[in-house]
């Protein structure tokens, strides 16, 4: 793949603009034409021609190709929100009566979607153990359509064999989506191991600077025109073209970024491990975790999100500790330029939140880019207060 093609050069034509050295947003939600004929011949091409911008935009174009080609697939559609996209990607296989397996803690919105929105249309959805294939086998019902894999998952970052599990689908006649949020396309290509449809929150490390919000579904030209005519048209939430030039210009650097990230919380793993005040580090490339092999085997490197349950007398201890870091910013998400934490203790106490299955002691971790030094420094003086 020419990574540097892809994000410096790929669809952007510049002869057509001036030479314009950056994209030119096309801030307009239509385009006029200067014959019937010329208008007919747009109309009959809405997904590739300018006709309204719900259906194409030229920056949204760009945008689109670059994604496709990171991916290698033949197609992406990119939409309002990391959510859309999966909304999208799940519901165009689907319809009454149905079943759908999921692996078990997949994103808490992508869980909700399937156990209470699609559920009262009458789609079903098992919850497995993802990481064991003979699992996704068990699960499957005569109406089972489609397997709903999140590799590594949220929070706990469990893998799915993506292979063995697409070929079980394959044998089967199963649709499978994978999002790939954490990895992104430069460290794990599931396409090219027999996934049908990739989707992303391109809110995280492809738009990259924690400025916007928005969703990338990636798959073949034939999916990708499906869901184009039936779920993207018509449930129409997509992405501004402002928004889709920010995006393009955080692809600039998501190559130097994700290197980055990568060299920076292998060195802040490597202080946390030989702590006495950490119990447990739950990292995909750390030789501790359970599939670490294969993670080595689907993913070029490791990136910055990472666990950990601290050694803390009770939950007031966790909040010090948190409260007291002043490099890794209180805050969800993850993947833009800044160090985050997630503590776990925050669920506690809350009205919203009564249930999670993950204990207080559990923090989760993003790495930006600051100096690595930086942040292992403020690490050891919390960790101090414990
Ligand atoms: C954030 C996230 C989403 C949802 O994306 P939004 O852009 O916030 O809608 C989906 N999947 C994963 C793994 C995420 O981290």
């Amino acid at each position: 793949m020419d990574i540097s093609h892809i994000l410096n050069e790929l669809g952007e034509e510049r002869e057509r603009h001036y030479g314009s050295v950056s994209t030119p947003v096309y801030q307009s939600s239509n385009f006029c034409f200067p014959s019937v004929a010329a208008m007919r011949t747009s109309l009959e091409d809405e997904m590739d021609v300018p006709f309204y911008t719900r259906g194409h935009n030229p920056t949204v174009a760009v945008l689109q190709q670059k994604l496709a080609a990171l991916e290698g697939a033949e197609a992406a559609l990119v939409f309002a929100s990391g959510s859309a996209a999966v909304a999208a990607a799940v519901m165009s296989g689907l319809q009454a009566g149905d079943h759908v397996v999921c692996v078990q803690k997949p994103y808490s919105w992508t869980g909700k979607l399937l156990s209470k929105v699609l559920k009262r249309y009458g789609v079903d959805t098992t919850f497995i153990d993802g990481t064991l294939v003979e699992n996704w086998d068990a699960a499957c019902l005569p109406t089972t359509r489609l397997f709903m894999m999140e590799s590594p998952n949220s929070m706990t970052f469990e893998l799915q064999d993506i292979p063995a599990v697409a070929s079980l689908a394959k044998s089967r006649g199963i649709r499978t989506v994978l999002d790939n949020s954490y990895a992104t396309p430069l460290n794990q290509q599931p396409l090219q191991m027999g996934i049908d449809i990739v989707v992303h929150s391109a809110s995280k490390y492809l738009s990259g600077h924690s400025d916007m919000v928005a969703g990338v579904l990636c798959c073949s030209r034939k999916l990708a025109e499906d869901i184009f005519a039936g779920e993207f048209m018509t449930l129409g939430g997509i992405v501004s073209p402002n928004e889709a030039w920010l995006m393009i210009r955080g692809l600039r650097t998501l190559s130097i970024r994700m290197d980055r990230v990568a060299q920076s919380t292998a060195k802040v793993v490597a202080f946390l491990e030989q702590h006495p005040k950490v119990e447990r580090i739950i990292y995909p490339f750390h030789a501790s975790h359970p599939q670490h092999d294969l993670a080595r085997k689907l993913m070029r490197q490791g990136t910055g999100q990472f666990s950990i349950l601290l050694k803390a007398p009770d939950l007031a201890a966790c909040e010090r500790f948190s409260d007291s870091l002043k490099r890794f910013l209180l805050a969800c998400s993850w993947g833009g330029h800044e160090s985050l934490q997630f503590p776990i203790c925050t669920l506690y106490k809350s009205q919203n939140y009564a249930e999670t299955p993950l204990p207080w002691n559990f923090v989760r971790f993003y790495v930006g880019l600051e100096e690595p030094e930086v942040l292992i420094a403020d690490l050891e003086q919390a960790l101090a207060l414990l």
